[in-house]
């Protein structure tokens, strides 16, 4: 897996490809940290962009049920979209790996994944989202299939009990 720390700004868009980077360190004290996870998932330029509906169905999603996860759960800070819908910052304590990141997107993905309707999208209504009509289910189904595919080799995936990333490949 491909891992940097560098902030943002100081990578090159132009050659920045789909996958899990290590961000930025913003140190708290002597013991603490918060760092920032970049999950990319299209390469800007390269890839159309996610669609605003893909985008903040996979918030909806990610920012709840990888705070269930029982490894990394507790040890979330937020997860928030790119502004340039290319991807999401994981905002995690310093005692997070990059393989349970992985592993917590993939138990995600088996639990939740395919969506069928907007009821599958926690927290999609007027009390909990200032836009619950903006959603997607298809396309956010092979958007997390996709960037999953780069996370996950056939084997891995088939192992991770999410095999299926491979099946609905187009
Ligand atoms: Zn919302």
């Amino acid at each position: 897996m491909n891992k940097s720390i560098v902030s943002s700004f100081d990578v090159d868009h132009r050659t920045l490809a789909t996958g899990l980077y290590l961000r930025s360190i913003y140190p708290i004290n002597d013991d603490l940290a918060v760092y920032s996870w970049d999950l990319r998932f299209r390469a800007p330029m390269a890839h159309a962009p996610l669609g605003s509906g893909e985008v903040h169905t996979i918030e909806h999603l990610m920012a709840y049920y990888l705070r269930l996860d029982p490894v990394i759960g507790s040890r979330i800070v937020s997860f928030c979209p790119m502004g340039c819908k290319t991807g999401f910052y994981l905002s995690t304590m310093n005692d997070v790996e990059p393989q349970q990141i992985r592993a917590a997107l993939a138990k995600v993905y088996a639990d939740v994944f395919p969506l069928r309707s907007a009821e599958d999208i926690v927290g999609l209504n007027e009390v909990q989202c200032g836009n619950p009509g903006l959603y997607a289910i298809e396309t956010t189904n092979s958007a997390m299939a996709e960037y999953l595919r780069c996370l996950y080799t056939r084997e891995e995936a088939v192992e991770a009990g999410i095999g299926d990333i491979y099946n609905t490949e187009r």
